[in-house]
């Protein structure tokens, strides 16, 4: 079979029902004059509650609610925020937007994740706050970078774009931080199209970025039109928020569904020399994308991997780029581990039906190549 017999395999989809469209379709006819955010404060509602946290702010994106939550914490000029070099840009670009400084750290070979000891060495005067990104569903040492934090006097903050299904010692992703941020963009666990969602348990914190979330009004302001300060424009619409609550309705559903492709590949794949996305002690790993590592001591060309499912029409995606690599940033190659992670890793179709079919197309072009380069 060539690649124009075989169906496409996606890199992700979403999973969408008859309830998501139930309430899109509810939204978009009666959702407007005084219903116009039902769909929205349900959305928080429910998120909340599914977190286990006191508060929750539906946005347009997880970078919306990350700008918005750094800039109600006070972060702005001059001020210095660390996390790990290999990172999507999402998590980066409102540090800069509040004209502070990403501070590039490597990060921990079998988390992929901000290596604690790296933090704690780039800490400065300056330091504002550590960004703990979680990242493909992996966590971060929350219990060391909490540790760190408390002793220097720096919250820890939760990207957790990617964690969604994830627990740390029985706390779930994004709920430990001063602030956490959720994506809900169209190739994460769950969607709203696009959407994201700022949470916390601090009230002073809450108070503040609801009111730059709201072009700078203040909850209980008499005045119609009257911003007290230069607020945001990220939020979600009540037809986004529609989807959403199908959604968060089916999460566990959801998680299982990427839990099930995950331990699919890893078990088809125990015997190969790679490693994939590490769930120890008591962690949960949402799985959001499984990706694999090829061992160091195999030589491995990352393109013809990627050749390979092209000829099969699969649809797999390279590992993010060290930050410090892009052409906005000062290179840092002494951060070897994120160097080399980005040229031995790829992330793995994992949608949430997919078929064994499917799963096995992927692992077998994994395995010829390992097995032609070793
Ligand atoms: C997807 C993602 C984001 C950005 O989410 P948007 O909703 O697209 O803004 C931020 N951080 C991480 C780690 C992500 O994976």
């Amino acid at each position: 079979m060539n690649s124009l017999t075989k169906s496409r395999i996606h890199y992700t989809k979403p999973s969408i029902t008859a309830l998501e469209i139930g309430y899109a379709t509810d939204a978009a006819a009666n959702g407007w004059g005084e219903r116009c955010y039902d769909y929205i404060y349900r959305f928080e509602a429910l998120f909340r509650e599914h977190l286990g946290v006191k508060h929750a702010i539906a946005t347009s994106s997880a970078t919306g609610a990350l700008h918005i939550g750094m800039a109600a914490m006070g972060i702005g000029a001059g001020d210095e925020v660390v996390l790990g070099d290999i990172n999507w840009i999402a998590s980066a670009a409102p540090i800069i937007h509040l004209g502070a400084t990403p501070i590039l750290v490597d990060v921990l070979a079998d988390s992929w994740c901000l290596d604690p000891a790296a933090v704690e060495a780039a800490i400065t005067p300056k330091t504002r706050a550590i960004l703990a990104v979680h990242l493909y569903g992996n966590l971060c040492d929350m219990n060391a970078l909490r540790e760190i934090g408390k002793r220097h006097g720096i919250p820890v903050i939760e990207d957790a774009a990617e964690a969604i299904g994830s627990a740390w010692y029985g706390h779930r992703a994004g709920s430990m931080g001063i602030f956490g941020a959720f994506s809900f963009h169209g190739t994460k666990t769950m969607t709203t199209g696009e959407g994201g969602i700022f949470v916390t348990n601090d009230d002073d914190l809450y108070e503040k970025a609801l009111t730059l979330s709201n072009h700078g009004r203040a909850r209980g302001e008499a005045r119609q039109f009257w911003p007290e300060t230069i607020g945001f424009k990220y939020k979600m619409s009540n037809l986004q928020a529609a989807i959403g609550c199908g959604q968060i309705e089916r999460i566990e559903e959801l998680i299982a569904g990427k839990r099930r492709v995950f331990e699919y590949y890893r078990n088809a794949m125990r015997a190969l020399p790679l490693r994939m996305n590490p769930e120890r002690g008591e962690v949960i790993n949402g799985y959001w994308m499984p990706t694999i590592v090829i061992d160091e001591h195999v030589p491995f060309e990352r393109s013809a991997l990627l050749h390979s499912f092209e000829a099969n029409n699969i649809d797999a995606r390279v590992f993010f780029w060290p930050l410090s690599s892009l052409p906005s940033f000062t290179p840092h190659p002494a951060n070897i581990v994120s160097y080399s992670l980005s040229s031995r890793a790829v992330n793995l179709p994992s949608y949430h039906d997919m078929k064994d079919e499917e799963l096995d197309r992927v692992i077998a072009c994994v395995s010829k190549l390992l097995a032609a380069q070793s």
